[in-house]
Formats: structure tokens, C-alpha cells, sequence
């Protein structure tokens, strides 16, 4: 298996290669080469393993320059090392019949982040020795809240690596920014930028594009990468939990092998709902892909006009994560739907950076409908539908979730589909007890966020994570702020290189 970019065809590099880069030279991603089937055994085989075994298969197939040992060493440590609480790691939590929650929070920061970000740092560190000769490695990221804490996690005291994280300094929820200016480790920096999340991604990908800082950083025995899912390192662990899942239903007997299951994505930056669309490509039954967003439609738009239109307000949402315009990952579904034409997404990216939208053809257009629908929801239906599923259920999301509860309500509304459907529950609720508080009808505190976390423990019963009860006594670290435009030189700084 190699990987191409999106943008030119020339590119061709190892997996090592592609996770050590993070992105192409010329502002594409990564993308394997092709898609590596599952066949009917694969299935009955993968339906038999744990969590763990079923990564390494899945992984195996697109990591074709690491030997079987050395993906086992990486799931094992991922996956087997009790740092996930569930034992089945993404554990399927049904609401009724056909709906099931895909509880992807069970990780160290309660987020679904970490089902790819505890595995990514042992692939990199592979990878690493394949190809760097010794240099370290630098890893910039840009974060919505989630990422930045699940990537110092994964990747603090990690040898011969530094990991700088940039949040946008008022967009992100009390708890995720406590989680990450209370960081320990010698090798983390976090930063709160004056923008939103768009600047801190497109001065990442600045960054990662200039080669001023590259040459700076070879100087120095540095190399820089990303933690983000532009990095396909992120995206490949992330196709195992849909596949895991469909074995799980499986064994339940609540589908047989072969039956479609709809998959609902609350959904930024498109990762998440890609890889279900990769596991899709290797032979998954999935009837329909429902992408939720939040008031940043911009998604929901572009599926249902084929127009992409980042040229509209930015809004600040009870759904942080998902408060995103340019939707990275958007590129790499592109890419698979117009039969890898490169220059055509170097044409509408170019566009994208220009005009900021762009237009696809009809073939794509009529392509992304046959497999995806897209919907939204505003910050008072998602509180109404954190209510209405506490109520109705007993079960409590957050509002990530409940935007995807929420889409999926419209989608059946609409069409009486009754597969199956499993819907990606990204978070854990007390990450956001203060909204989540609200939209159960009770006070929240706008000033103590472990109030709220004991307070809504009270009231429906559900257990506080561990790993953020455990911050309140945590020293703040991470004060500092700085403009987005400033971000290479604070990266300068931060590696103690005189970038003049
Ligand atoms: C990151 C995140 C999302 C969005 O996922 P993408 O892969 O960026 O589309 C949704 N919910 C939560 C809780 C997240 O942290």
C-alpha cells in the first residue's frame, strides 16, 4: 500500500512516510492508493477477536511497511493498557431496538479523539525510526478543544518528540480548556490564539508549508508533523470502531452479516465521518452516512447544493468541536469521488484559498448523495434534544451528540428508513456540564465547572470520569496567548531557535 496526494499524482510515499510528514509538500494529504476489501471471512474472523486484535487486522492492511509485531506492539499499547475504562474500548450502548450509541469517550481525555491519538504516538515512533535518522519530531496542533488535550496525552514524555497545541482562546468549553493548561510533561506547550479554530488550522498548514521553518528546523535535527486529522495516522485507528461495531451488532444478533447499518457523525472537520466512509469503501454494509453539524452548516449546505461556501458568519456553539468552516478532510472524500483527479483538486482548493468556495461537478455532486445525507441543528434543539433523550432513554449525551441525535430524528422523520443505525457518541457529557446542566432545565455555574460536574452527577446518577475529577487539583501551566499571525514565531521561540 502507498499513499498518493491529493493534489498532485506524483507523490507516492510509504505509510512511515505519510505519518512522519503529516501533509504533502505541495498542501495536499495523504491518501492510500487504494482500498483493501474485507471479505466475508475477514468478518466472521473479526467478529470472534477483542478491540485490540481487531485494530491490528484492520491496521495491517493499510501498514503494509510495519511488520504484523510491530502494529500488535502498537495496538496492544493502545488498547490493552487500561487506559481506555471500558474493557471493550468503544462499547455500543443501545437506545431502543434499532439505535445504538458508539461510545467512543472511554479514553484518558473523554473524548473520541483518543481512540486514534493513543495509538498514533507508538505508529509515529515506528515510523520515525524507519524514516528520520534520528531527528526528532515537532508536532503542531491546531485544536477545537478535543484534539490538543487527547494529543498531549498520547504524546507527552514521548522520546524524542515536542508537541505544541494552539486553541482558540475563547472557543473552547471551560473543562477542555482546563484539561489543557494544566498539561503535564516536559515536551508540551499549549498556546490560546486570538481567533477561532479556521486560524489556527490555516496557520498550522502555513506553518507546515513554509519552507523558511523547514529549513530552520532540519538546522536544529527537527522535523516538524501533525497530530490533526490531515494526518493520516489520525484517520486509519478511526476506521476500526465502525467495523468493530458491526461485529459487536453481530454478535448480539441484533443484525446478520451482510445487513446495512446507517452511521450518524456529529461532524467538524470531516475526519470522523471519512472514516466511516473508508471502512464503507472496504466492504462495511452501510446504507446511508448522516452528517450532522451544528450552526455552522457550511457542510449541510455543501451536500445538499454541491456548493462549498465558507463566506458566512462564524458562530460560537454549545458544540465547540464541531465549530469549524473549512472542513479539512472534505479534500480527501473529493479526491475518492472524482476518481483521484488530482488537478481538480488542486483547482478547487485553489478556489477554496481565492474565493473561499467552490462548486463540484454533477458526477460528484450526484456520487456524494447517493451515500451521504447532511443536516443540522441550531444550540436550543440540541439542549431540547439533550432532554428529550435523557427523558425518553435515560441516557445522557452531550451537545456533540445530540446534534447527531438530533439529525438522525430529522433523517427518519423524513424518510421511515428502519436500519439499524449506530450513531457516534464523541464525548463524554461532563466535558460540557455547564450546557449540558442548562439543558436539563438546572442552574449551571459559570465560574465552577466541577460544581457542575458534581451537581449534574447528583442529579442523574451517571459517573464523573476519573480523569477530570483528577484536574482540579492540577496547577495551571499554559497561560499564554498570542495572535494567529504570530504562530511561527511562538513556535520559534518555544524550540529555542532564532528564527531571524
Ligand atoms: C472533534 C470532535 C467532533 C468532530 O469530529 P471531526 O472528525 O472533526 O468531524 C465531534 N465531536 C467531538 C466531541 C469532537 O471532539
Amino acid at each position: 500500500m502507498m499513499y498518493n496526494s491529493t493534489r498532485s499524482s506524483d507523490v507516492l510515499v510509504t505509510s512511515a512516510q505519510a505519518i512522519t510528514r503529516g501533509i504533502a509538500g505541495d498542501g495536499g494529504l495523504f491518501v492510500p492508493d487504494s482500498f483493501p476489501p474485507l471479505t466475508r471471512f475477514d468478518f466472521m474472523e473479526l467478529q470472534k477477536k477483542d478491540y485490540a486484535s481487531r485494530a491490528a487486522f484492520i491496521l495491517s492492511k493499510y501498514l503494509t511497511d510495519f511488520s504484523y509485531d510491530e502494529i500488535v506492539e502498537c495496538t496492544a499499547l493502545a488498547y490493552n493498557n487500561n487506559s481506555f475504562v471500558s474493557e471493550s474500548v468503544a462499547p455500543l450502548c443501545p437506545l431502543d431496538d434499532r439505535l445504538y450509541m458508539l461510545e467512543l469517550w472511554h479514553g484518558p481525555t473523554c473524548a473520541f479523539k483518543d481512540m486514534a491519538l493513543q495509538i498514533m504516538p507508538h505508529l509515529m515512533c515506528k515510523s520515525a525510526t524507519k524514516t528520520l535518522n534520528g531527528k526528532s519530531i515537532v508536532i503542531l496542533v491546531a485544536t477545537s478543544g478535543d484534539t490538543g488535550k487527547a494529543a498531549l496525552e498520547g504524546f507527552k514524555d514521548a522520546d524524542k518528540t515536542r508537541i505544541i497545541v494552539f486553541y482558540p482562546e475563547d472557543g473552547v468549553s471551560p473543562m477542555q480548556k482546563l484539561q489543557m493548561t494544566t498539561q503535564e510533561g516536559a515536551n508540551v506547550a499549549v498556546y490560546g490564539i486570538r481567533g477561532n479554530f479556521d486560524d489556527a488550522q490555516s496557520g498550522v498548514k502555513a506553518i507546515f508549508t513554509d519552507t523558511d521553518v523547514s529549513k530552520q528546523l532540519d538546522s536544529n535535527d527537527m522535523v516538524l508533523s501533525s497530530a490533526n486529522s490531515i494526518n493520516i495516522g489520525r484517520l486509519l485507528p478511526q476506521i476500526i470502531y465502525y467495523i468493530s461495531a458491526y461485529c459487536d451488532l453481530i454478535n448480539k444478533g441484533k443484525i446478520k452479516q451482510g445487513d446495512s447499518i446507517n452511521i450518524v457523525v456529529p461532524t467538524g472537520n470531516f475526519g470522523n465521518i471519512l472514516a466511516a466512509y473508508y471502512a464503507l469503501k472496504m466492504g462495511l454494509p452501510v446504507n446511508r452516512l448522516i452528517c450532522a453539524s451544528n450552526r455552522n452548516r457550511v457542510l449541510t449546505d455543501f451536500i445538499n447544493s454541491g456548493v462549498y461556501d465558507k463566506n458566512r458568519s462564524f458562530y460560537t456553539t454549545s458544540s465547540p468541536s464541531m465549530d469549524i468552516l473549512v472542513s479539512s478532510n472534505l479534500e480527501r472524500l473529493l479526491y475518492h469521488l472524482s476518481d483521484n483527479d488530482s488537478s481538480e483538486i488542486r483547482r478547487l482548493m485553489e478556489q477554496l484559498n481565492k474565493n473561499g468556495c467552490y462548486c463540484v461537478s454533477d458526477s460528484v455532486k450526484s456520487r456524494i448523495n447517493s451515500l451521504f445525507e447532511a443536516g443540522s441543528c441550531d444550540d436550543n434543539e440540541t439542549a431540547m434534544t439533550i432532554n428529550d433523550v435523557y427523558k425518553q432513554y435515560g441516557y445522557l449525551c452531550d451537545p456533540h451528540t445530540a446534534v447527531a441525535v438530533n439529525v438522525y430524528k430529522q433523517y427518519l422523520n423524513k424518510s421511515g428508513d428502519s436500519s439499524a443505525t449506530v450513531i457516534a457518541s464523541t464525548a463524554s457529557p461532563y466535558k460540557f456540564s455547564y450546557s449540558v446542566l442548562q439543558a436539563l432545565g438546572e442552574k449551571a455555574s459559570k465560574t465552577d465547572d466541577f460544581e457542575n460536574m458534581e451537581k449534574l452527577h447528583q442529579l442523574t446518577g451517571c459517573e464523573i470520569p476519573k480523569t477530570l475529577k483528577a484536574i482540579s487539583g492540577k496547577p495551571i501551566r499554559f497561560t499564554d496567548v498570542c495572535n494567529a499571525v504570530d504562530m511561527k514565531n511562538v513556535v520559534f521561540k518555544t524550540l529555542n531557535i532564532d528564527g531571524q
